[in-house]
């Protein structure tokens, strides 16, 4: 028997395979060498055939130079944090292509001298929310907040009340957010109840604002009050809203959700929210608001170190001129639609233990906590569960009662078929 060792191929005879050298064309030479290095060792170990090296090669590298990996969200959870939140529709998608060249992010063409960066996204804002006089944006909703608080209350108080201190996740919280500016917090009320009152005894000549912060992760119920932007506004201090999930008009599917327009009108001066929430768009943090008080945020020293990128200008602007971004679409979509959807899926799928089950499918991390949207999912053997996400692309279920669901909620009607290929990926593998 020969020693297979002696008859793994050298390194350089496996690059020089057409293949293998296209690849490292597309994907860069390290990446491409470290797959061949790894297929060389299992031909060591006698885990493949020597002649078969460059072919595993090629079957371990990923479809492009990034590890992040396509996921199809079959969670229900339509704004899915561990999935990157909004995923981004054609529209943005292809506003994404114009961005990754040069581009006139900070160019008038028309006279060839410096034109004003983000134009494009600041109209598109002001035109969707009329209340707003003036429009900023930067890194995400986290930024917008803490940019605010560093313009106006360094040294100064932010009056804020119990109810609203959130943790918005990863052990990041709002109140030490805020209080990193070196701006003070001064809170007021109880966890369950806040009342005019309360604000009023805690204003003052140190008052820079009083913060109004939307809980979008959790709901108190019982006995509990809060005080609404309106009542808040005719306090005499100037009210920041900070309304979390970039909701610009009110949905009629989520009335407890606030929005940057009904917050404006009812009084706030500045509102800050996520692109890449209940908008639709990608990470982002937009200001909204008084057009002098939105200039000075915009001109504060800091601002520059919280800008966006033209990649996040372009998608940006394009979700809020295109076509209705993924999310709301899967917001919106009638539960007889999805039902349609999930039987022909289980048609294509004829042997396959599937079931066409009711599922309640939730917003996500993103906004309107407590609020579930009537669903359908596939229902499949729980050993799928663990092959889906291996697949390519990885497909998230959901684990429930010894099942992995695959709920369509979240899903684009576009990536049926994808799903589908997937499921039969895995029957046929297993
Ligand atoms: C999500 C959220 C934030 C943080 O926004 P990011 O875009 O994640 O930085 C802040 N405040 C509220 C109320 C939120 O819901």
């Amino acid at each position: 028997m020969l020693d297979p060792r002696r008859r793994v191929p050298r390194t350089d005879a496996v690059l020089a395979d057409p293949r293998i050298a296209a690849a490292a064309a597309r994907l860069g030479r390290p990446l491409v060498k470290e797959a061949v290095t790894a297929a060389q060792q299992q031909a060591r170990d006698g885990l493949i055939a020597p002649e078969d090296v460059a072919e595993a090669a090629l079957a371990a590298l990923p479809p492009v130079a990034t590890s992040l990996r396509s996921v199809l969200n079959a969670t229900g959870v339509v704004l899915h944090t561990n999935l990157g939140r909004a995923p981004l529709g054609p529209a943005a998608r292809e506003a994404l292509g114009v961005a990754a060249g040069n581009c006139d992010v900070e160019l008038d063409l028309a006279t060839g001298a410096r034109g004003r960066r983000g134009a494009g996204v600041v109209d598109a804002l002001r035109a969707a929310v009329p209340g707003a006089g003036g429009a900023h944006v930067v890194n995400n909703g986290a930024a917008a907040l803490a940019l605010i608080a560093a313009t106006f209350a360094v040294g100064r108080e932010i009056v804020v009340s119990r109810g609203e201190l959130v943790e918005i996740g990863d052990g990041f919280r709002i109140p030490d957010l805020v209080e990193s500016t070196g701006a003070r917090l001064r809170e007021v009320g109880t966890t369950n109840r806040t009342h005019l009152a309360d604000y009023e005894r805690a204003i003052g000549p140190d008052t820079a604002f009083v913060l109004k912060v939307h809980p979008s992760n959790f709901t108190v119920t019982g006995f509990t009050s809060a005080v609404g932007v309106e009542k808040l506004a005719g306090l005499g201090v100037p009210v920041v809203a900070d309304i979390g999930s970039g909701l610009l008009a009110p949905h009629p599917l989520l009335p407890d959700e606030p929005d940057a327009a009904s917050v404006l009108a009812a009084g706030a001066v500045l509102v800050t929210a996520s692109g890449d929430k209940l908008l639709g768009g990608p990470q982002a943090g937009l200001i909204l608001g008084d057009g002098e008080l939105v200039e000075r945020v915009r001109r504060f020293p800091l601002a520059r170190a919280m800008r966006v990128d033209k990649l996040t200008l372009a998608a940006l602007e394009a979700t809020l001129r295109g076509p209705v971004p993924p999310v709301r679409a899967a917001l919106d979509a009638p539960v007889a639609e999805l039902r349609a959807r999930a039987e022909a899926l289980a048609a294509q799928l004829p042997d396959v233990d599937v079931r066409v089950v009711d599922s309640a499918a939730t917003v996500g991390g993103g906004g309107a906590p407590g609020v579930t949207l009537d669903s359908v999912a596939l229902s499949l053997p729980e050993s799928y569960a663990a092959a889906l996400r291996a697949g390519e692309p990885a497909v998230l279920g959901r684990l429930e009662s010894g099942r992995c669901l695959l709920d369509l909620r979240a899903l684009a009607p576009a990536d049926d078929e994808v799903l589908a290929g997937c499921v039969r990926a895995v029957r046929s593998g297993a």
